[in-house]
């Protein structure tokens, strides 16, 4: 994608469309238009090579109209503030979606993660909670992984917060290792959640997934996992790039040996018999099933035309922009959203967070079939407000977030709004 777009505003717009849809109140649209609160720190550390460092850090708490703010924390270069508010909101809209007592929220550290040693992450990870401390903990606001971001850092983030602290506290973060306080079938959640989703999309379209072909961007914790999956039910890999190129096999693509591959090289370019592809050569692959698994909008403006898949199964956040959205309208092609479709992690995170204040250990079993049941409501909800209002599956998806969250803040009353609303309406 050649242009810088405004990442949080591509969020409001699908909010502003919802909430027009449910005629919200004034002062409901007017809360849940911004961030409740943006913290941005500046941690600084000693690199390895004797240099002092500076970076910026930022927290974004989008809503905790539904409960504390949830939400991942992405290492990336790229990172920006109006990408970490727009990570916010859609942690608020997707948790109401799949109806989790949680707020949404966001945390991003603008560094280049991939070519920093441990020693430097350790140092910057533990600056960066240090310098957020007070406004994240159980009760307030809940970290997780994401772009760039793995158990060991969460089990820095934990360390880091506890610190000073009396009693220990596990459920500051999710995602972590089963080694330390995590939960059993945290790891791979995402990808399972997409892969249930799917299988019940599918079926629900009488498109049976057997050798139907499967064009994947992205190959991380979410590319990887779905990719097996998929794999695992009789599909047919075509294609899979990552941040240094992809890969192309119209025979097909046997992940598990390229996740193999890709751990001894770091990369999967050079893969057994494969020719090389680039991220708009793949999105434009004569394929079923297009899964979007790595950052922000790539499939837009330029190349959404050119999309032969028949579903898009959004694994990443925000991978669609609006006018692609449009695009992908017009031409039939089903989209399942990335506030529905990737939902699996937050909703496994809930049951670790669960596990954590309760002192409880459930099954890896136990957690897939609680993740299961909660997906299955949440698509079915979904598919209810599609039918009933005769709109996208992304339009339903967020018709039924906003009035989720609404309610919410309905059955409080902010007192400070009463007066307005009286007034307003
Ligand atoms: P990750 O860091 O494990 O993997 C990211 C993948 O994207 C890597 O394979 C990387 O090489 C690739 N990538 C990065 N830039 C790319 C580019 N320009 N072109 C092609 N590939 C590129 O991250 P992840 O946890 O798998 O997250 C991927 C996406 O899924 C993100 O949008 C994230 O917000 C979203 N997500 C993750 C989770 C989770 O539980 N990890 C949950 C919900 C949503």
């Amino acid at each position: 994608m050649t242009k810088k777009y405004d990442l949080f505003a591509e969020v409001n717009l699908q909010f502003e469309r919802a909430a027009k849809h449910l005629k919200l109140e004034r002062w409901i649209f007017q809360k849940l238009s911004q961030p409740e609160r943006e913290l941005v720190v500046h941690p600084s550390i000693i690199m390895d090579n004797g240099k002092p460092r500076t970076f910026v850090g930022i927290r974004v708490q989008h809503s905790t109209a539904k409960g504390p703010a949830k939400g991942g924390v992405r290492y990336s270069p790229d990172a920006s503030l109006s990408e970490c508010k727009a990570l916010a909101a859609w942690m608020t809209w997707k948790c109401a979606v799949i109806d989790v007592p949680f707020g949404g929220g966001k945390g991003v550290v603008v560094c280049d993660a991939l070519n920093m040693s441990q020693n430097e992450l350790k140092k910057l990870t533990w600056e960066y909670i240090l310098a957020i401390k007070d406004i994240i903990g159980p009760y307030k606001d809940i970290l997780a992984p994401d772009m760039n971001t793995n158990e060991r850092i969460m089990a820095w983030i934990v360390e880091a917060y506890n610190h000073d602290k009396t009693h220990f506290e596990f459920a500051v973060a999710t995602g972590k290792s089963t080694s330390f306080g995590g939960s059993f079938g945290r790891k791979g959640a995402t990808g399972t959640g997409l892969f249930f989703v799917l299988e019940e999309i599918s079926n629900y379209l009488n498109y049976f997934l057997s050798e139907k072909k499967v064009a994947i961007l992205g190959f991380g914790n979410v590319g990887s996992s779905i990719a097996k999956l998929v794999y695992k039910a009789g599909c047919r890999i075509i294609a899979i790039t990552d941040i240094h190129g992809g890969i192309w096999r119209e025979k097909g693509i046997n992940p598990f040996k390229l996740q193999a591959y890709m751990n001894r090289r770091k990369k999967i370019v050079g893969f057994d018999n494969t020719k090389p592809i680039d991220n708009n050569g793949l999105i434009s692959l004569p394929c079923d099933i297009l899964i979007p698994a790595a950052i922000a909008g790539q499939i837009n403006a330029n190349n959404a035309d050119s999309v032969k898949a028949k579903i898009i199964l959004e694994g990443a956040n925000g991978p669609t922009t609006k006018e692609a959205d449009e695009i992908l309208k017009k031409k039939g092609i089903f989209v399942i959203p990335d506030i529905l479709a990737n939902a699996g992690g937050v909703a496994v995170s809930h049951l670790e967070w669960m596990q954590n204040l309760n002192k409880i250990i459930f099954s890896e079993q136990e957690v897939i079939r609680r993740m299961k049941t909660r997906m299955m409501k949440a698509l079915w909800d979904v598919l209810a407000m599609m039918n009933k209002h005769n709109v996208t599956m992304r339009e339903a998806a967020y018709i039924l977030a906003v009035k989720r969250v609404a309610e919410s803040l309905r059955i409080k009353k902010f007192h400070n709004y009463e007066e307005i609303d009286l007034k307003t309406g």
